[in-house]
């Protein structure tokens, strides 16, 4: 599944219509997850009874929402209740009850209540105006409507993706990818990519508002003031890199049909109390997610190495490791004298170490399904090898 974002433009009836529908959604969901609890001990749920409950008694909130749209909050119970049970029987510690919603932020329409034409026609609501940016691919299989505190509002269509067809000019083509703080990426053939300038000024910028908001008092108004300020700067910043990694991972994937990366350790990832390091923790995950999904769209593979502990300490060349510490930037090999950027050594290992693997995984995010996935990654196995060896 690919989901494209798209700003609209409701007027001040419509939005008040859509803000209806919202607190009426929460009062369906609360209501359900409420009955929910009643039947907890029997272990059945049945919605539509409960749905059709509701109908009869209040009448007035039926006619005011897509009966689609009602029927995804619904869906959005049972998912609440499942990963309630599937966390209770894995017996995490603290397994807390689905809560009640004290705002439900979004609502979404599956299947039908929608028509996409120049303006997006929206069923109880009427013709909202929407700047497409972008052409959508593939059919539209659900489409949700969410609005943030600015009052900007967005609407989401997620569409089935369309498998290509592998493009012959990228058969040859294989490459490890490192990231780092540095650089934003360094690739095996040794290109570097860095963190676009227009980031970097605006990550400073929030550091000075941030600075700013320490000095403040509490409670006071011009408090209040900068804490809005850094939050329109979190989401410029959100945008800003989320268009460049969008950008970086089509130029990868319509290059390299092979792309190797390093196995993230993210619950280990501490978020520590810099903020810079926080920002490139996010965004790389985001960088793989996209990858992945791009690779797998367009029939290319990514690969992630599971044995990069201690890429950055191994010679890319003869094997041999060494003591590497983090402030060494250049890799120099004690055994064979190997003279190389590090991240460039560590890009390379990763590229090196996804032959020979019996176990490769592919991430991908939650939507591709993962008997496409290991076809695909048992079609790559064999071609593996035989793609490296023309590196
Ligand atoms: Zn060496």
């Amino acid at each position: 599944m690919i989901t494209y974002k798209f700003r609209i433009y409701p007027n001040k009836k419509q939005q008040r219509k859509i803000l209806y529908q919202f607190k009426i959604c929460k009062e369906i969901y609360n209501e359900l997850l409420y009955q929910n609890k009643e039947y907890l001990i029997t272990k059945k749920y049945d919605f539509n009874s409960i749905i059709k409950d509701i109908k009869i008694t209040c009448p007035a909130y039926y006619s005011k929402v897509h009966s689609q749209a009602l029927q995804n909050i619904s869906d959005r119970v049972s998912k609440a209740l499942e990963n309630f049970f599937r966390r209770v029987k894995e017996k995490k510690e603290k397994v807390g009850f689905p809560r009640f919603k004290s705002r439900v932020k979004s609502i979404t329409y599956p299947q039908s209540g929608f028509m996409i034409n120049k303006k997006l026609k929206l069923s109880k609501i009427g013709n909202i105006p929407i700047i497409y940016h972008r052409t959508i691919k593939g059919k539209v299989k659900t489409l949700t409507i969410k609005v943030n505190k600015f009052n900007q509002w967005y609407v989401f269509f997620s569409c089935e993706a369309e498998n290509k067809k592998i493009k012959n000019n990228r058969l040859h083509n294989a490459i490890g990818i490192d990231v780092g703080l540095e650089n934003f990426a360094t690739l095996s053939n040794g290109e570097k990519v860095e963190n676009p300038r227009f980031l970097i000024r605006s990550e400073d910028k929030l550091k000075k508002l941030q600075r700013r908001l320490s000095r403040k008092k509490l409670r006071s108004k011009s408090r209040k003031k900068v804490k809005l300020k850094i939050a329109r700067q979190h989401i410029k910043i959100f945008n800003q890199r989320n268009d460049f990694l969008h950008k970086l991972s089509r130029k990868l994937v319509n290059n390299y049909r092979l792309i190797a990366v390093e196995k993230l350790n993210i619950k280990g990832m501490v978020h520590n109390r810099y903020l810079a390091k926080h920002i490139y923790d996010v965004s790389w995950n985001r960088f793989i997610q996209l990858l992945s999904y791009k690779a797998v769209a367009s029939g290319g593979l990514l690969i992630e190495s599971t044995k990069t502990k201690g890429s950055s300490k191994r010679c890319s060349n003869c094997g041999f490791e060494m003591e590497m510490k983090l402030n060494k930037r250049v890799f120099k090999c004690d055994s064979c004298g190997l003279k190389l950027n590090r991240d460039h050594n560590a890009a390379i290992n990763m590229l090196k170490d996804t032959v020979g693997h019996t176990e490769i995984s592919t991430l991908a995010d939650d939507n591709v399904r993962p008997s496409f996935l290991k076809a695909k990654i048992y079609e790559a196995r064999t071609k593996r090898d035989e793609l490296l060896m023309k590196q």
